[in-house]
């Protein structure tokens, strides 16, 4: 089986082609003297699901979308320039050890491991981050900086594939004994970083490393040991293994994929050797089959992981109960228990409805704290990550909309404007002196330029990286736009020919789009515009051709003979709007929140008098929100200008006679959430009290 693995995947490169559809040049690197060949366009996807009989929305091939001017251009800058260039210098050097690790497993230095159980995943993660900007500006030192640490890799992985280096390094412990080790998650990262550099560089270093890694999971766990069936819980490789099934064609990763999903809520939910260190239960979706669950619980990162990598089995199976378990819960994540950031997770210690002790996740529904609120960025990418793969699926633009609220919200607050600082959890309010942040080990009360635990910065800086191949998907005969900016797309659509388009936007501070066509077939094709759900009232033009009052909450779908020179226009209205929350949310009743398109505003201490309490502060239904674009405040933001009002008299007691307060006006501004603590410490709050006139 072996065999066929290696000559199917040999195979794959012997018949890469590029671009111009010629037989690829090969050419040698200098390091490892290994053939390297393109692989086959449209097999270069984030998530190749070309092939996937189950997709209605295929990727684009990383590399064949550019963010050119606007707010993800000056995103992606910042991570090319500066958030994965200081990251690698953390991570290659002795604070975050990362690559230290694997040197040591390797023999070739000396001394212990340092970091979590999940280091080498995070590490992989940067990897993978550094590949995306390297498909993009093709700096060849990206490349050959990869080469040397994934000859490190290969190293410090043992003769019969086994890889992390905690346990390899650790004589007294052993692989697989217990999951709180974490073996899985680096698995997972390693999969799918070797999958993304092989389509990127189509190189088979990194590859070969992961093949026999696979081979050897494959063999440990299929068929299943009852000491580990509980094992697969931190559920990244499922993911990578449905990629690398895409990429080498084995259908045995996919199969093991699939077992690990299919061995949740299989057995009793008592504490093993396997198990003891780490919550069981709920905490890690192993109480009720996937297919029968009703309710996302348990730790956010591990479901939204384990619901992404189902999405990607089910691209390849059909199989209709597990599509049906990932709305069920996609509607339960989003309706009852997401934030108006598009953040998941609510707490960080509790319960879930079934009474399992939890961690960094899901409680009740509607129970939505602000202060408190865990919100680990980590788990908000893994929401876009899931809502990606259920927009591939179904074709449904609700998923789109998600995308991009946690992408221009919840994910980005994990990260400061200058981009070397970052935040774990992300709560909806701070209030000064309410929380004894030395008590807390992953909540801080202002971004860290180095986190112990580092699964979020580089999940942020891949996602940062990956987003413009998240920004088109291939129909059957077109283009859908899922996500808005200043880019320029140059792929080939589903029966080969060739489009390239630019669109022209400041979004999402404008809500103008023009969409210049810049080559296509002659033949009709569609083209698809994600219309946001907030977007009432939309206006599009193609040429001379007019559509009033598109419908929100679809893609627009026009299908015609496409030329040169054709332009589309799209008009989003971005009026600032109050949002509330469900009566049954009792932590926001008579609480609003203010948005603008897809950005969530808050309020800030340095936008206030000095020594005024957030908790003060009032919003009228009446005032104006005025948009002022900034281009010299917190990287270039629209702020809302408005007058709030301040409750001048201070309650102490915890309950007290209410009199009518005396309130003053006072002229401030709103700033985008995710700019929120650039500016020191103080207090921050997305919830206001409302006061109707
Ligand atoms: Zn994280």
């Amino acid at each position: 089986m072996k065999k066929i693995v290696a000559l199917i995947c040999g195979l794959s490169i012997i018949v890469a082609c590029n671009k111009n559809g010629d037989k690829s040049q090969e050419k040698k690197s200098k390091l490892s003297g290994m053939k390297i060949a393109m692989v086959k366009e449209n097999a270069r996807g984030i998530i190749n699901n070309t092939k996937s009989p189950h997709v209605k929305l295929k990727s684009i091939d990383i590399g064949d979308c550019q963010w050119t001017e606007g707010f993800w251009a000056d995103k992606w800058k910042r991570a090319e320039e500066t958030m994965i260039p200081y990251m690698g210098t953390l991570l290659k050097g002795d604070i975050g050890h990362g690559l230290n690790n694997f040197k040591i497993a390797a023999g070739l230095k000396e001394g212990e491991h340092q970091g979590w159980w999940w280091h080498d995943g995070d590490f992989y993660k940067w990897m993978e981050a550094s590949i995306y900007i390297y498909a993009v500006n093709k700096d060849e030192k990206i490349v050959q900086e990869m080469d040397e640490i994934i000859n490190i890799i290969g190293k410090a992985q043992q003769e019969n594939g086994y890889l992390s280096t905690p346990i390899i390094i650790r004589e007294d412990l052993e692989p697989f004994s217990n999951r709180k080790y974490h073996e899985l998650y680096n698995s997972g990262h390693l999969l799918t970083s070797a999958c993304i550099h092989h389509r990127v560089t189509g190189r088979t270093n990194f590859l070969d490393i992961a093949i026999k890694h696979a081979d050897y999971l494959y063999d440990l766990f299929v068929p299943i040991k009852p000491e580990l069936e509980r094992f697969g819980f931190n559920q990244t490789q499922i993911m990578g293994l449905v990629e690398l099934y895409r990429t080498v064609n084995d259908e045995r990763y996919l199969e093991l994929a699939e077992q690990f999903i299919n061995l949740r809520g299989t057995y009793d939910i008592k504490d093993t050797t396997a198990t003891v260190g780490y919550p069981i239960g709920d905490m890690v979706q192993e109480r009720v089959p996937l297919r029968d669950e009703t309710e996302a619980v348990g730790h956010a990162v591990l479901a939204l992981y384990y619901y992404a990598g189902a999405a990607d089995v089910y691209a390849e199976t059909g199989e209709k109960a597990l599509i049906d378990a990932l709305n069920r819960l996609w509607d339960n994540v989003t309706n009852k228990k997401m934030y108006v950031t598009g953040a998941i997770g609510q707490t960080h210690y509790g319960r879930s409805s079934r009474l399992d002790k939890i961690e960094e996740g899901f409680i009740d529904e509607y129970m939505m704290p602000n202060m408190t609120a865990y919100n680990e960025t980590c788990a908000n990418i893994c929401n876009s990550m899931f809502n990606y793969r259920m927009l591939t699926l179904t074709g449904d633009s609700k998923h789109g909309d998600i995308m991009e609220l946690v992408l221009h919200n919840s994910a980005l607050s994990g990260i400061g404007i200058g981009g070397k600082d970052y935040y774990y959890s992300n709560p909806l309010r701070k209030i000064e002196g309410a929380l004894d942040y030395d008590k807390m080990n992953v909540e801080f009360p202002e971004r860290q330029p180095y986190l112990e635990c580092f699964c979020c910065p580089p999940n942020l800086v891949r996602t940062i990286a990956k987003s413009p191949a998240w920004a088109y998907s291939k129909t059957e005969n077109g283009i859908a736009v899922n996500l808005y900016g200043g880019n320029r797309l140059k792929t080939t659509l589903m029966d080969g020919s060739t489009i390239a388009l630019s669109q022209k936007s400041n979004y999402p501070w404008d809500g103008v789009v023009e969409i210049h066509i810049e080559e296509s077939k002659s033949e009709p094709f569609e083209i698809l515009l994600r219309i946001p759900a907030w977007a009432e009232g939309s206006k599009a033009k193609v040429n001379d051709e007019i559509f009033e009052n598109i419908a929100a909450g679809n893609f627009f779908r026009y299908e015609r003979s496409w030329k040169t020179g054709d332009i589309i226009y799209l008009n989003m209205p971005l009026e600032a709007k109050l949002i509330e929350g469900h009566p049954r949310i009792e932590e926001v009743r008579n609480q609003v929140a203010v948005k603008r398109g897809p950005v969530v505003y808050a309020l800030e201490s340095p936008d206030l008098p000095e020594g005024t309490d957030i908790t003060s502060v009032y919003i009228s239904n009446s005032e104006k929100l005025k948009p002022v674009h900034k281009p010299d405040v917190l990287g270039g933001v629209t702020t809302l200008e408005t007058d709030l009002l301040i409750r001048k008299d201070h309650l102490t007691n915890m309950y007290n006679e209410v009199n009518r307060p005396k309130l003053e006006t006072y002229s401030t501004q709103l700033i985008p959430y995710y700019t929120w603590s650039n500016r020191g410490q103080g207090e921050m709050t997305v919830f206001m009290p409302i006061i109707w006139d």
